[in-house]
């Protein structure tokens, strides 16, 4: 059966903007997209000396477990140019499994809600534009 999840997209390195659509045509691999939120500007979070970012989110129909929604969203990153760079460093491309259902994780590689959603607006404004309180409910 398929579940519902929230995907976050950020890119500051290079055409910023087209990594983040290439990343959404690409998570067609994970299931159907069946929202896109606005692409935002964002200052850089953490690490300040770096370029701005774009940053969108998406609501994912999957019928991939979230073990499974990770990697694929990892193998996304990888072959779109992602490399292994520093903590909250620029990237070509990150995805962020955001939500899940209601699913809660709490694993050593999986963190479910992820805990970047509730601090920063960059996360919540395009979460909250493509639907994900639309019940009224809070962040679970
Ligand atoms: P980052 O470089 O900030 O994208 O962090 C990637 C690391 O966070 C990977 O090692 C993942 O295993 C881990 N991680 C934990 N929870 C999540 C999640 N919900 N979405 C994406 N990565 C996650």
């Amino acid at each position: 059966m398929s579940v519902i999840a929230y995907v976050g997209i950020g890119s500051n390195l290079g055409d910023a903007a087209f990594n983040v659509r290439r990343a959404v045509r690409a998570l067609g691999e994970a299931g159907c997209v069946r929202q896109l939120s606005a692409l935002r500007r964002t200052a850089p979070w953490g690490r300040t000396a770096q370029p701005w970012f774009v940053n969108a989110a998406v609501r994912l129909e999957t019928l991939l477990s979230p073990h499974d929604l990770l990697a694929t969203l990892q193998r996304i990153e990888r072959r779109l140019g992602r490399r292994a760079g520093y903590r909250w460093g620029p990237r070509v491309i990150d995805l962020d499994l955001l939500l899940y259902d209601d699913v809660r994780i709490e694993e050593p590689g999986l963190l479910v809600p992820h805990p970047r959603l509730r601090q920063r607006s960059f996360v919540l404004e395009p979460l909250t534009e493509v639907g994900a309180f639309a019940r009224g409910s809070e962040p679970h």
